[in-house]
């Protein structure tokens, strides 16, 4: 039930899907990332071969599948899609790649979660586009080399760090998303406005992109959400009022804070005095997976300074009190 989740219903997914940028011209912000990988495109249609591959690392919801899906349509290539969860055995990787056809564009999001043999196999088919297909059992089994054809892996993680060395060393180009400022995502607001015939004025995008979490996933959301306010209470043009309304029932809050987010900066100060806790700990108390909390609310968390990562654990910042409506205690570690 978070409004970032991946859990949306298919007609969500539609319009998510409707409304994803085609080319990198319309791929709004991440300029650095869009200028290195224009450059890695262009040298490979050039040379006339496919692309190096390239890894995308960030948090969830800032583009990473909409690259790799501009990447083969840059390359005129087809693409297929995948991620490590899916790929537990050897063999379903096996069964991808041996199925590419040359300069296919095979993205697999959630790379770091492949399974380790899959992980040896991909190392092998991403520097010689070669893989042994292992046949037989014990003394018997033999490894059959296959040839593949030239393709571009573009592997996404919500950290790079998460990524084994080899692994990781074996992509020609590594791209890191950054959290989108507020213009960059009324920018976003401004296209899926047009494309979903919304009206609104300049106060409504600011608001929903201010409170939009630095993600244009959860930009387009909240848009959505305010088009079904808007169509509910009948309004043709919509404010900013209308808008904070709109958005005040999906408890996301004036500083884009989720549940998950606000879960964890009340269980940091009311349960653990602010800290510093450890990780693991604090995610218990929240009732999430340590992954979640730590790919997924705490990036948010310490850009926006609310939540520090120290060496003895997890502290609140001052601004996470406030945020709270909490006075900072005087044995606050900082
Ligand atoms: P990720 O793979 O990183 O989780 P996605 O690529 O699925 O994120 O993006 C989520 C949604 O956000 C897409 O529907 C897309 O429309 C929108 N989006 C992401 N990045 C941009 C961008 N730079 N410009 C415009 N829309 C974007």
């Amino acid at each position: 039930d978070r409004v970032i989740s991946a859990g949306a219903d298919t007609e969500e997914r539609e319009i998510e899907a409707a409304l994803r940028p085609r080319n990198l011209h319309d791929f709004v912000g991440q300029r650095r990332v869009r200028d290195q990988l224009s450059l890695v495109l262009e040298a490979a249609r050039l040379r006339g071969r496919s692309a190096d591959h390239v890894l995308l690392s960030g948090p969830p919801g800032l583009g990473k599948t909409t690259l790799s899906m501009i990447i083969a349509a840059e390359m005129n290539a087809p693409l297929r899609i995948s991620s490590g969860p899916a790929i537990q055995h050897a063999g379903d990787l096996a069964a991808i790649l041996s199925s590419l056809t040359e300069g296919e564009v095979l993205f697999l999001d959630e790379i770091h979660r492949m399974s380790r043999p899959a992980e040896e196999m991909l190392y092998m088919a991403m520097e010689d586009f070669r893989v042994d297909i292992v046949v037989g059992k014990g003394a018997g089994a033999t490894a059959i080399p296959l040839e593949l054809p030239p393709f571009t892996l573009v592997g996404a993680t919500t950290r790079a760090g998460l990524l084994p060395g080899p692994l990781r060393d074996r992509f020609g180009f590594t791209g890191h998303l950054e959290f989108y400022g507020s213009d960059e995502l009324e920018l976003v607001l401004r296209r899926s406005a047009a494309m979903l015939d919304m009206q609104l004025n300049s106060a409504a995008f600011s608001e929903i992109a201010s409170r939009s979490r630095g993600t244009p996933r959860i930009a387009n959301r909240l848009l959505r959400r305010v088009r079904d306010w808007a169509l509910v209470k009948g309004l043709e043009q919509v404010d900013a009022r209308a808008s904070s309304n709109a958005l005040d029932m999906y408890e996301v809050d004036s500083r884009g804070l989720d549940r998950l987010d606000r879960g964890v900066l009340e269980a940091l100060c009311l349960k653990f005095g602010g800290g510093p806790v450890g990780l693991s700990t604090l995610a218990i108390a929240v009732g999430e997976e340590t992954e979640t909390v730590e790919e997924v609310a705490e990036p948010y968390l310490v850009r926006e300074g609310l939540l520090g990562r120290t060496p003895r654990g997890r502290i609140a910042m001052p601004a996470a009190w406030k945020h709270l409506g909490l006075s900072v205690p005087k044995d606050s570690p900082v």
